[in-house]
């Protein structure tokens, strides 16, 4: 669905990832986990190319993406991508100047130049699945941060990604709105929804994810069943790793 092939990326003399290959295929779900630093933020916005690679190749649905942001030639642009590869950020940027509907239906009607009927109703079913119908009409600024990341998470399938990249999307939560959010993502995950999930809950990564990567110093240290990464890793620096967010 979506992979990368001897992805480098480099700031100034910084190397950040240093030869990562990875395939996304459909409906799987990698977790990926890692010490602060080891390049997994800059991984997943390599993936729908907010950051630029500094060399190697993107690709979706076995075409290159190229640099530009219109499909030119054989390559798919940024802008194709990012129409079917969503992504969730730890801070939700959601518009605070609109409501939790108009939050939903921006992405459909703007890009997408949806009827604002038909965006309503698909956004209203969105948020029906987040558990947030109730609260269509209300102003970001009036929920909890849970209730903010599921219309995050609902505005974000709104675009009907094909693929949905979520960066620590419950590390800015206090710790009893933490499970509300991965409920979302586990259903998502269990209704065929491709994923990379950057998480620190290790309980939630061995739970919802088919695969895991270990990253470290930018570069795929282990990867595997989350059986064998999480629950009973074998090499020292991932089990003192994992052994740390247990
Ligand atoms: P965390 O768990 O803390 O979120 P991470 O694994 O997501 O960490 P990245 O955010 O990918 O790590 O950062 C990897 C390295 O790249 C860090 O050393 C960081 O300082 C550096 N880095 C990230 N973005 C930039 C940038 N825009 N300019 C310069 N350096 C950057
Ligand atoms: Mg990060």
């Amino acid at each position: 669905m979506i992979s990368v092939v001897g992805l480098r990326k480099s700031y100034g003399s910084h190397e950040v990832l240093k030869g990562i290959d990875l395939s996304l295929l459909r409906g799987e779900v990698v977790a990926l986990i890692g010490p602060s630093g080891s390049g997994k933020s800059t991984l997943i916005r390599c993936l729908n190319m907010m950051e630029t690679p500094s060399q190697g190749v993107v690709s979706f649905r076995q075409q290159d993406v190229g640099d530009r942001f219109r499909d030119t030639g054989d390559k798919i642009g940024i802008g194709t991508l990012r129409r079917h590869v969503g992504m969730v950020f730890q801070h939700f940027n959601l518009f605070p100047h609109k409501t939790v509907l108009q939050n939903v239906t921006e992405g459909p009607i703007v890009v997408c130049g949806r009827p604002r009927q038909e965006a309503d109703a698909l956004a209203m079913d969105l948020l029906n699945q987040v558990g947030l119908v109730d609260k269509h009409a209300a102003y970001p600024n009036h929920l909890s941060g849970g209730q903010k990341q599921r219309v995050a998470i609902a505005r974000a399938l709104a675009m009907e990604p094909e693929v949905l990249l979520l960066d620590e999307v419950t590390s800015a939560l206090d710790p009893e709105l933490v499970g509300e959010v991965l409920a979302v993502i586990k259903r998502l995950g269990e209704g065929g929804m491709t994923m990379a999930i950057v998480t620190h809950e290790m309980s939630f990564a061995a739970e919802v994810s088919s695969r895991v990567l270990f990253l470290d110093h930018g570069i795929i240290a282990q990867e595997g069943r989350p059986d064998d990464i999480i629950l009973n890793p074998q090499n020292e620096r991932l089990r003192s790793f994992v052994s740390r967010f247990k």
